[in-house]
């Protein structure tokens, strides 16, 4: 066996300055002309590099034919790039991280006092709605700074054991951070760091060349223009074709749009019936040669003792990071729920799951922090987001899309989402748990409660960090083997 270490991605402010000239062709495709011939090569894969490097004309003649004629864009995710994406409103990220195949880092509204920054839409410059939108904007952050204030006096003062010390502080402030900024626009500014390789990039810009919003396609072609002379041959395919554009227009246009209608909260829409069972059944289908139905069949004799009995087996030597198996994956469920922006912003980000957003609609409502309401702020708040709203409206009339910029974090949209019992853990473990801010932790606790009540014995240990002891006493009546989770003070939802 040889084993090399091919490539590794490298800051590329460092590459400029080891390469001042430019002279040297520094660019990934080389990696993917010479994985590409690995099939019908009889060289070895380091020699296939070499030769790769040697001619770069050649190699990225190879990927366009390779990925151009062949249809194998599988070897342009052998190029991954780094992205720092800074200057952008709350909204463009959102369509930034929708992506499930990249890796983002993304400035917290929770952990970072914000400073007013904004972004004002291309869409939104003429006088008339630059002037609605300054003013909206104005009034929100206005409220943001003073309720900060307030709420960090209260909670310091609710709080005065935690914010005794130095880390204690920065808790309680960013309790007061995350609460305030529920009044910001979506127009507000902020950054990510973004890893993605080709072959996902080049569906983003075909995506994104489709966003409504302008400053979406500004960012695709700016993209673009950075990977383009580095990377030619690897993104071949960077506009949106007649299929992405249209297919969903007679189906929508069947549809006539119907004005959003609040309804519950949560609302689960789909289950796998019985999905204890299926992943028992999944398992032994899978160590025995089974066919799938007989291994359900043999399950479904076991005497429901029988099947606690062994699924407490199972569970028995779990930590609290324990990642479920992919037999998990065969019970899934399908919910509904209205959220916040604030909770979407975190919701998104849990990639292993099948998420579709409507638009926020102010006809949803709008989500109030408790430590809002506390704090005697509640009117205030309201009487800006029905400001927001009429805003909202004149600008919608006349510009469509752009007028989510001013709505809040607030304010709500359905989605339905898709997630099986494997990434469930994954979610609730991290999102109802002492450090998840209090919004996703309502959803995710609300979650978790039905899920148990649906598969009992495989969701037995469904649980949020913070209450992986517990939850294993109650099963064990014996602490968990391994380390615990950090203890942290949650802020009182
Ligand atoms: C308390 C808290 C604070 C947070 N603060 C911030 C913050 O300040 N800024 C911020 O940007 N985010 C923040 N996050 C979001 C966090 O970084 C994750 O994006 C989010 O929790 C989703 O988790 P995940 O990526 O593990 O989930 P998923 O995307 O659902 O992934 C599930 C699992 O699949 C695997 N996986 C998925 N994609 C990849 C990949 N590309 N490479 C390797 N493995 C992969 C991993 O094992 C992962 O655990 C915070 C989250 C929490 C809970």
């Amino acid at each position: 066996m040889r084993v090399k270490l091919a490539g590794f991605n490298i800051d590329a402010d460092i590459l400029r300055r080891l390469d001042p000239g430019r002279g040297r062709h520094l660019t990934p495709e080389t990696l993917s002309a010479a994985y590409a011939r690995i099939s019908r090569s009889p060289l070895a894969v380091d020699q296939l590099r070499k030769k790769a490097c040697q001619d770069v004309e050649k190699a990225r003649r190879s990927n366009q034919k390779i990925i151009f004629e062949m249809g194998h864009h599988s070897v342009a995710e052998h190029a991954v790039f780094n992205f720092d994406i800074m200057g952008v409103s709350r909204l463009a990220l959102e369509e930034i991280e929708r992506f499930r195949l990249a890796s983002y880092t993304e400035k917290s509204q929770r952990y970072v006092t914000l400073e007013g920054d904004l972004v004002l839409p291309r869409e939104l410059r003429a006088p008339e709605s630059r002037k609605t939108f300054q003013a909206i904007v104005a009034r929100q952050n206005r409220f943001y700074f003073r309720a900060f204030e307030r709420l960090q006096r209260r909670l310091q003062h609710r709080h005065r054991e935690i914010a005794r010390s130095a880390a204690g502080q920065r808790l309680v402030e960013g309790w007061a951070k995350e609460d305030a900024r529920y009044i910001l626009p979506l127009a507000t500014s902020g950054q990510a760091g973004v890893t993605v390789n080709a072959r996902s990039l080049e569906h983003m810009f075909r995506s994104w060349r489709l966003s409504p919003r302008e400053e979406v396609r500004r960012l695709a072609g700016k993209l673009h223009a950075l990977v383009m002379p580095i990377a030619p041959s690897l993104i071949l395919f960077p506009e949106p074709t007649d299929f992405d554009r249209e297919a969903f227009a007679a189906i929508d246009g069947h549809f006539a749009a119907a004005r959003p209608r609040p309804g519950q909260d949560l609302e689960i829409v789909a289950a796998t019936e019985n999905g204890d069972d299926m992943i028992l059944a999944a398992r032994l289908a899978t160590v025995g040669s089974l066919d799938f139905g007989r291994a359900l069949v043999r399950v479904r004799k076991l005497s429901p003792a029988r099947k606690k009995t062994l699924l407490v087996e199972f569970f028995r030597k779990i930590q609290f990071f324990s990642a479920m198996p992919r037999e998990f994956e065969m019970a899934d469920i399908t919910f509904q729920a209205v959220v916040s922006a604030s909770c979407f912003a975190q919701l998104k980000r849990h990639r292993m799951a099948t998420l579709l957003a409507g638009d926020y609609a102010p006809e949803l409502g709008f989500s109030l922090p408790a430590s809002i309401r506390d704090a005697g702020l509640d009117d205030e708040f309201a009487a800006i987001i029905r400001t927001t709203d009429e805003a909202y409206r004149r600008l919608r009339a006349a510009h469509g899309a752009a007028a989510d910029y001013v709505l809040t974090n607030a304010h709500r949209r359905r989605v339905l989402m898709k997630m099986n019992l494997r990434e469930m853990y994954h979610f609730v473990r991290l999102r109802d748990d002492a450090h998840a801010q209090w919004d996703i932790r309502a959803l995710a606790g609300a979650l978790a409660a039905r899920v148990r009540r649906l598969w009992p014995l495989t969701a037995m240990m469904l649980c949020g960090k913070s209450r992986f002891a517990e939850e294993y006493g109650n099963i064990f009546s014996a602490p968990p083997a391994g380390a615990a989770p950090e203890a942290s003070p949650g802020q009182e939802i």
